[in-house]
């Protein structure tokens, strides 16, 4: 029994995802339907400012905005593609609200809806849900510019844009907390922060959205000290993919079905487990989260810059041997970001520059110590922070040491759209963690660097020193408190090898490299990814994301538990099977499925009934004789 139930359970997780119904199909809704919904939706203004595709650098004060939107968009009939002009102003409204900049994913949305409240998410859920049409959610749409991994072909795309409210909770002696409508970017917050005196935890890069950061666990620059996003996060609202408004803390949850007005609660952690690194939109619609706000602390930064003239992978691997022995030795009092960069030309070497923050004074004897390090054994330049960043150190380095003017573009995310779906934010990212074996990852690091060399093509390696979070060594696995792998819970820093579009090397070069030479070499060392930042193609993903298969199982069942029907999904999540090796099953094969599984479960039914009877004569025989 059990086995046909699994089954039913595989049929409906596997097969269930991934053909969405779309327009011009029987099952879409008419436009009747399309427009009472629309009607029934909040008329509360709806304003946005939209992420510049292509221009990665421009601030954010100087993102393009569009006001007064509409609540619903529909695709029209012949739009085909988005974005082939670098250009927010030249595309259509649709796909401005619908952030398709995946030319090459051929992966678009059919309707943008915005809702304006809990209300309307609510609506929406429920018309989704009635017509049976996909859902996919999207916030601020980071993983769109990173890795293209929130959009699924025809759904219906919720954004959360527009849902923008933050109320502050001081304490003078915790520090209190933040309440985040899903809407919000971390710069906002930030910005708040400042004012109310407070730090709150959150990506480095400011533009992250507060709900999707969290989902794949959350890493910052303060979480040496602090911990992740998933240590940080107080309180979880959402609507569930059957339409109920669930509000989840640590001890439990309660939750109001759709147009009822009782209140039910329930000490089931389960989801309160699950969304804390579970990954992506597929649990439900967050629509607001709370953060612990801290007391300010005291940060000392400064910046570590170094050309290391290339003298071969042996030597090389030295470097970064010493790397990961000053990460160790930084412990969960620092945090760094670093950069390394390979120069072809005129003379092969190795660019360092490192963002290192230190919680507590420039005078205590372990910032004096890193410095030591950094300047005795290192024989590198020490600065003080000037309104910097990496980037811009990393610049004038180069200038000075390749003559050029031409300034070199080191970011996290992809310059061009053309590689966005096939290569995420990265070529390839990994953990290194306290169980990582150092020779094998300085070995494959290195021979990343002496590819690049050899081949005349480019890389950058940034080091993300963000993630010892807490002090010691943390659980994993199903029992543990977070679904998150070994390394994404105790790592020491995350490495992500960029490929960056440069000139002399064509775009098939550069996949070539990637794909063929750095993500194999990455993916062979290091056992965990982080679920925010990764490859598209990954292979698997869903160990590298959380460890076991036994997490991996726990995850699946409170996904079916909370969404059986598969409304919700996301590329990479749990309930996903859209990789392209597997082959797309068309939707009619769920119901012969299923149709097989019960007319089985009758077959067994019959076979078991039968089957006991002998088994009883059988007995009985045997206490006869
Ligand atoms: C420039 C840049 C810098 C970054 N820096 C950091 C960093 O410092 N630390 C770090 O940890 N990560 C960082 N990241 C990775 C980042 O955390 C992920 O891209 C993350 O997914 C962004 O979340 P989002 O809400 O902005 O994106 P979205 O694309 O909107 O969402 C990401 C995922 O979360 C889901 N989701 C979003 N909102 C909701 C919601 N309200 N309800 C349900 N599901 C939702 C989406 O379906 C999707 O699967 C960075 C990414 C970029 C591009």
């Amino acid at each position: 029994m059990m086995f046909f139930i699994l089954l039913w359970q595989t049929c409906l997780l596997a097969f269930g995802t991934d053909a969405c119904c779309g327009p011009g199909d029987e099952c879409w809704p008419t436009q009747m339907a399309w427009n009472a919904f629309e009607n029934s939706l909040s008329d509360a203004n709806r304003n946005y400012t939209f992420p510049p595709i292509g221009e990665a650098r421009a601030p954010f004060d100087q993102w393009p905005m569009m006001l007064n939107m509409k609540k619903v968009y529909h695709r029209p009939a012949n739009q085909t593609t988005c974005y082939e002009e670098l250009d927010f102003a030249k595309q259509s409204s649709f796909c401005k609200v619908s952030t398709a900049n995946k030319p090459a994913a051929n992966v678009s949305p059919a309707v943008v809806i915005w809702p304006a409240s809990v209300s309307d998410v609510q609506k929406a859920v429920d018309f989704v849900r009635r017509n049976r049409l996909c859902l996919c959610v999207v916030g601020p749409a980071n993983s769109e510019s990173s890795r293209g991994m929130s959009t699924r072909n025809n759904c219906a795309l919720l954004r959360t844009g527009v849902l923008r409210d933050m109320d502050w909770e001081p304490n003078d002696k915790t520090g209190g907390s933040v309440r985040l409508g899903a809407g919000l970017r971390f710069v906002e917050v930030y910005e708040a922060a400042e004012n109310q005196q407070r730090l709150v935890v959150g990506g480095n890069c400011p533009q992250v959205g507060v709900v999707g950061w969290l989902l794949g666990g959350g890493h910052s620059a303060y979480s040496p000290a602090y911990g992740l996003g998933v240590d940080n996060v107080l309180n979880i609202e959402m609507v569930s993919a059957n339409g109920s408004a669930v509000n989840i803390t640590e001890g439990g949850m309660s939750f109001q079905d759709f147009g009822r007005a009782e209140v039910t609660t329930s000490n089931s952690t389960d989801l309160w487990w699950a969304l804390r690194g579970g990954g992506g939109g597929t649990w439900g619609v967050v629509t607001a989260v709370t953060y612990k706000a801290h007391l300010l602390p005291q940060v000392t930064e400064f910046f570590v810059q170094a050309i290391f003239p290339w003298l071969g992978e042996a030597a090389m691997k030295i470097k970064l041997a010493l790397y990961y022995d000053v990460s160790k030795l930084m412990g969960d009092k620092f945090s760094m970001y670093a950069a390394w960069v390979t120069v072809v030309s005129p003379e092969p070497a190795i660019l360092f520059v490192a963002e290192v923050r230190y919680f507590g004074s420039n005078d205590d004897d372990a910032c004096k110590r890193v410095r030591n390090e950094f300047l005795n054994v290192w024989k590198a330049n020490i600065s003080e922070k000037h309104n910097n960043t990496v980037m811009s150190v990393l610049d004038s380095l180069y200038g000075a040491y390749t003559g050029s003017d031409d300034p070199i573009f080191v970011a996290l995310e992809p310059t061009t759209p053309s590689l966005y779906s096939e290569f995420g934010s990265a070529a390839a990212t990994g953990m290194v963690d306290l169980r990582t074996d150092k020779t094998e990852f300085v070995r494959a690091v290195a021979a990343c660097f002496g590819a690049s060399i050899r081949e005349g093509i480019v890389i950058q390696v940034l080091f993300f020193n963000t993630w010892t979070g807490l002090s010691g060594e943390q659980a994993v696995g199903a029992e543990a408190s977070t679904p998150l792998a070994y390394g994404t819970r105790n790592g020491i820093f995350e490495i992500g090898v960029k490929v960056p579009e440069q000139r002399g090397v064509t775009e098939d070069e550069n996949k070539h490299f990637s794909a063929n030479v750095v993500q194999p070499l990455l993916n062979n060392a290091l056992a965990s990814v982080y679920f925010s930042e990764t490859q598209y193609l990954l292979p698997d993903w869903k160990t590298r994301y959380w460890g076991s298969n036994a997490t991996v199982r726990r995850l699946e069942q409170i996904k079916f538990a909370w969404d059986p029907e598969s409304l919700l999904g996301c590329r990479n999540c749990i309930g996903d099977t859209s990789d392209h090796r597997i082959p797309p099953w068309p939707p009619w094969m769920f119901w012969i499925t299923g149709a097989l599984a019960f007319f089985c479960l009758v077959l067994l039914v019959m076979y078991c009934l039968r089957g006991g009877g002998q088994v009883k004569d059988g007995y009985e025989g045997l206490v006869q004789q």
